[in-house]
């Protein structure tokens, strides 16, 4: 049995006449975390809309832990396992930390090879993020950037998704609360969650991911391991922020 989570074939997507994405191909292991690199608006965000179903007008394929999604709808995609904590956090600014969690809460999920995936709960959650630990009956509105971005991690991971979609998880936050977020990646990779992360910031992108993907103009510019990416100052200099 594949312990291939996430597997993307000439994945092309396009906001009305205008063509996004190229033949974009990605894989996305068990236990992985996989970094998807590129400057502001070289498709980043595309590439994860269409892998969860949300871009209307896309083609390719998308296999996601054995099951054949091209096509199919969000809800049906979300239903399978696949999380996504989109990068204009969306929690419910009248609702406390614990209500927002506890909207997120789906039962414990198995792989399609009948492994037992990750199961969390608002204890570990709480433990994992102890900012939110601090602040259990703070309302959402009431919270910074950098603990609203936390909560949509920790509520996505109530539902126990398979594996991640992360936008951005760095943007516009602190540098104290990026430095926590990416400790929690390392956290999250170590209790077996699969991510696929979407950064343009390659020390960020150096401190979680295994491997990284790097996207231009909605090409495929550049793969391989992270460490060959963090020694390769040519590729970051064409294609990343540095
Ligand atoms: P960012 O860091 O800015 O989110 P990104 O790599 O995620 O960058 P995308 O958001 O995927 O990039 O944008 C890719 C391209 O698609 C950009 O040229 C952007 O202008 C365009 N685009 C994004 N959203 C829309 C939309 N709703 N309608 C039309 N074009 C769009």
């Amino acid at each position: 049995m594949s312990t291939q989570m996430l597997t993307v074939e000439k994945l092309c997507a396009s906001y009305g006449a205008a063509q996004i994405l190229y033949d974009i191909g990605l894989e996305v292991g068990r236990g992985e975390v996989v970094a998807l690199m590129g400057r502001n608006g070289a498709g980043k965000t595309t590439t994860m809309k269409a892998v969860m179903g949300l871009m209307t007008q896309s083609t390719g394929s998308i296999v996601f832990d054995g099951h054949d999604v091209s096509g199919r709808q969000p809800y049906e995609i979300a239903r399978l396992g696949l999380g996504f904590v989109p990068e204009d956090r969306r929690i419910f600014s009248d609702l406390t930390v614990l209500e927002n969690l506890d909207i997120g809460r789906q039962p414990p999920r198995k792989f399609s090879d009948g492994v037992a995936a990750p199961v969390w709960t608002e204890q570990k959650l709480l433990a994992l993020f102890p900012n939110l630990g601090e602040m259990p009956h703070r309302p959402g509105g009431r919270m910074s950037g950098g603990e609203q971005q936390m909560l949509t991690i920790a509520r996505t991971l109530m539902g126990n998704p398979l594996l991640i979609l992360l936008d951005e998880p760095s943007e516009g936050v602190a540098p104290v609360i990026v430095e926590m977020i990416a400790n929690t990646i390392v956290e999250l990779k170590k209790a077996g969650v699969s991510i696929l992360l979407s950064e343009q910031n390659v020390h960020f992108a150096e401190l979680v991911s295994d491997r990284a993907y790097v996207l231009e103009k909605g090409q495929l510019r550049w793969n391989g391991t992270m460490a060959e990416l963090a020694d390769n100052i040519d590729i970051q200099r064409a294609y990343l922020t540095v």
